[in-house]
């Protein structure tokens, strides 16, 4: 039986992740500190499915029995304001973290997915990006120990991929949203739709146009799976190459919650990415990869998952 160690696998990604591999087959691991993951996000998993749950931050050295086939790293906050709260742990969970995991892709002879971002563009000069763009980032600014650990840690992959020819694959991940959003975690999707379920009004920081691309979750983790039984080390950009204003979001949010929420701006935060949107044509020609799910639909399918409380049925 194919075995997957996830890393932050009770978090938004890890835990579809969690399912998703379940269905496959595989057994699974879930290592998570529970710092930004939820044990509600596993549902049932570990009585039903036999998920083995080890509560440990990734900082620590990793010792799990037997073989692995996979690890995936999907451990670090990933909200702007949470990982601005914490920004050591951030930094850590990106070097220490992800050194002790490549560490047991190396033990293990699994191949190692190492969950990257676009923040690697920080606030991109080239657009849309490509994964040859090498990013324009503020190397001391609030965004900082998000995208320089993650800078890090793609380094630290290639150095494991050259150095000990660990098994590597780098996906660097758009903005990604559906169930299992923390209501409280502060990005936009999750606080738009949480503003407008009760009517209160919408938070728009700076005058909303600036862009992002949203990927529905289960696009996303069909693409990381797509990463991980390829041969490809990566980078390679996986996100929605639909290009959105945050006011047209907004928009749409309201127009399916049939809300009565008026918008308020406010400021806009320090380096904030004015625009945002991947190319993925290297996605779609290594791995056939492209998402399926428009924005509509999946910002449906988040607000059942809020109206419902936590129960979901992505
Ligand atoms: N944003 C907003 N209202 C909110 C939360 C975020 O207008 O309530 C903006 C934020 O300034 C950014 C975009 O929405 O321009 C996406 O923010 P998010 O925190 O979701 O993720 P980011 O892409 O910045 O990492």
């Amino acid at each position: 039986m194919t075995r997957s160690v996830i890393l932050g696998g009770a978090g938004f990604l890890g835990s579809h992740l969690c399912d998703f591999l379940l269905e496959k087959g595989h057994e699974v691991v879930v290592v998570d500190d529970l710092t930004s993951g939820r044990l509600e996000n596993l549902g049932s998993s570990i009585e039903e499915n036999g998920v083995q749950f080890i509560r440990q931050n990734i900082c620590q050295p990793l010792s799990i029995k037997g073989n692995a086939d996979f690890v995936f790293n999907l451990a670090s906050p990933a909200s702007p304001p949470r990982y601005m709260e914490m920004q050591r742990h951030t930094l850590l969970t990106g070097s220490i973290g992800t050194k002790n995991g490549l560490e047991l892709a190396a033990e293990k002879k699994a191949r190692f997915i190492q969950a990257s971002t676009s923040e690697i563009y920080g606030d991109p000069l080239d657009h849309p990006q490509k994964e040859t763009y090498w990013g324009n980032v503020n190397p001391i600014g609030p965004r900082s120990c998000y995208d320089e650990s993650k800078r890090f840690s793609e380094a630290l992959c290639i150095a494991y991929a050259n150095e000990l020819e660990v098994d590597i694959g780098i996906a660097r991940i758009f903005n990604t949203y559906g169930p299992r959003l923390n209501p409280i975690d502060g990005r936009v999707i999750s606080n738009m739709v949480a503003q407008a379920l009760v009517n209160e009004p919408i938070s728009i920081y700076g005058d909303g146009n600036q862009t992002r691309s949203f990927c529905y979750v289960s696009d996303l983790v069909d693409g990381l799976f797509a990463l991980a039984t390829s041969k490809h080390s990566g980078p390679i950009n996986l996100g929605n190459p639909v290009e959105t204003t945050i006011n047209q979001l907004a928009e749409v949010v309201i127009e399916a919650t049939s809300s009565q929420s008026d918008i308020q701006f406010f400021p806009l935060p320090i380096d904030d990415p004015i625009r945002r949107c991947p190319d993925i044509s290297k996605a779609i020609a290594l791995l056939s990869w492209r998402p399926e799910i428009d924005l509509d639909t999946g910002i449906r399918r988040t607000i059942q998952y809020f109206e419902g409380n936590g129960s979901d049925d992505s």
